[in-house]
């Protein structure tokens, strides 16, 4: 390679082949320009056709944001039952609910949802999430503005479901609000047939509440089918790269990422994600967990064994060193692992290094800094070589697609016991949708998805749930 090419090189790997936008003040968000020094070169390259929808988004938010004359306008539409001109632009307003895996996918889908239908997509991140992501979008802010008039309303208003049916045609309401309270996924008809999304285009403000990852449910609606297969040809990569496009950990959060990762990571020749979610430690002990981790590591040679006959090293000198890093709300797996690592050498004679950033015990609720905590540990996993995951965790979901990683995902135990096999390595990074939607427009009656969408499957770690190809 001549030298000449290395500076262009440089630069398309730090804004990620053409996914960022070169247009923003570095020191504003250290991570954003930086994150291709700590993680590997994505091997899946961006549409050229996202990218131009990226930049014309970009244009869009520019000229729609908070505050700007659309904006205003637009509002007065909220503020009374004004039914005159929108200023031109359309919003959809997110709120998130549950763990940071749930808001950062079900963020990222709403994301696409602006891209798809053209809203503008501003962000409530309350005081909980408050200084943890960068903005994603020059020159403006997709943060919901604290005086959004009905923003006092929105804990009442989650006690409503609007539906399609609840649109009046003649009169259109200023805004929808859509709260999908976990488990329940009936707003197909609502985002995704022609008839009801003509409908919606009136109404300027669509306020939706979320956890999950709905991106697959465009592949129902012919319309949004074909536009999302052109932005995106490899299917499996949607998350992947929305998530590295729009976001990009604070200053504050990327302080504490890259000092762990200095100390921890920079050094080793491989870095393993070990990420724990035990959902219930009951059917799910201590132990059999610990078994099962190692059932699954050592199985598929992702460790080393330990040599149980010598206490010092008895094969040749081998200077190759492994770091995992374990995410988990409790410490027993990383003191059980250094334990054993540090007791006995490997048979490989490869040091075995272990680390774990936190462990917060149990789920706090409303609480910034334990959020800003799991935001950090996503990301560092993200940055690992391999990773190995739980089962039906959207904060496994969420570092293996930033990451780009298939993942070995850890089965859930059932009963006490150490599942067979323990583990599976995922067929796509993509994260998995844990309700499948199941609604197609024309034939007006519930259908299978996977006869429309044939690249959509059940989820390996969910039977109900589908995931892309
Ligand atoms: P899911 O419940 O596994 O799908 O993942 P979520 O991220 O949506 O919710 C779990 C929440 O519990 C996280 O957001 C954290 O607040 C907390 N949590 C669970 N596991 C970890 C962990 O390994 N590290 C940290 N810091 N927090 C965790």
């Amino acid at each position: 390679k001549s030298d000449s090419l290395q500076p262009t090189k440089m630069a398309n790997d730090k804004l990620l082949d053409g996914l960022l936008s070169p247009g923003f003040d570095e020191k504003s968000c250290l991570s954003r320009y930086r994150s291709f020094l700590y993680r590997k070169a994505s091997q899946h390259k961006p549409s050229p056709y996202l990218l131009s929808k990226l930049r014309e988004y970009e244009d869009l938010h520019k000229r729609c944001g908070p505050y700007t004359r659309s904006y205003n306008e637009t509002l007065k539409r909220l503020k009374s039952s004004h039914t005159g001109s929108t200023g031109g632009c359309n919003y959809i307003v997110w709120l998130g609910s549950n763990g940071m895996g749930n808001r950062i996918i079900s963020m990222a889908s709403a994301f696409l949802y602006a891209l798809l239908a053209n809203r503008v997509l501003l962000v409530d991140h309350g005081r909980d999430m408050a200084h943890l992501f960068c903005e994603p979008f020059p020159n403006t802010s997709w943060i919901l503005p604290m005086d959004f008039p009905i923003k006092k309303q929105f804990h009442t208003l989650k006690q409503r479901h609007d539906r399609f049916r609840d649109i009046s045609e003649s009169s259109p309401p200023s805004f929808v609000y859509v709260n999908i309270p976990h488990g329940t996924y009936d707003f197909d008809e609502l985002f995704l047939c022609d008839q009801s999304r003509a409908l919606l285009e009136k109404v300027p403000w669509f306020i939706l509440s979320s956890d999950q990852y709905f991106a697959p449910s465009f592949f129902l609606s012919p319309s949004f089918k074909q536009e999302v297969s052109k932005l995106f040809p490899e299917k499996e990569t949607i998350f992947h790269q929305l998530g590295r496009y729009l976001l990009h950990p604070s200053n504050q959060v990327w302080r504490v990422i890259t000092k762990f990762y200095q100390t921890n990571l920079a050094k080793a020749e491989q870095r393993i994600g070990l990420q724990i979610r035990v959902f219930n430690r009951k059917t799910s002990p201590v132990q059999v967990v610990m078994d099962q981790i190692l059932s699954c590591m050592l199985k598929k040679k992702l460790l080393p064994e330990v040599d149980t006959q010598n206490d010092v090293r008895s094969s040749p000198p081998n200077n190759s060193s492994k770091t995992i890093l374990i995410t988990s709300l409790y410490s027993d797996y990383y003191e059980n692992m250094s334990a054993m690592y540090q007791s006995k050498p490997t048979v490989t004679g490869e040091v075995i290094r272990v680390c774990q950033p936190s462990h917060e015990e149990y789920q706090h609720e409303a609480d910034n800094l334990h959020n800003m905590k799991a935001w950090a540990e996503i990301y560092l996993l993200s940055l690992s070589d391999v990773l190995v995951t739980s089962a039906g965790s959207t904060f496994g979901y969420a570092a293996q697609g930033l990451g780009g990683l298939k993942p070995w995902m850890l089965i859930r135990p059932k009963n006490k016991m150490v599942p067979y096999p323990p583990c599976r390595l995922d067929k796509s990074m993509d994260p998995c949708f844990h309700y499948a939607p199941s609604y197609e427009c024309k034939a007006k009656h519930k259908t299978d998805f996977f006869t429309v969408a044939p690249y959509v499957r059940h989820c390996a770690d969910r039977q109900a749930g589908v995931k892309l190809f």
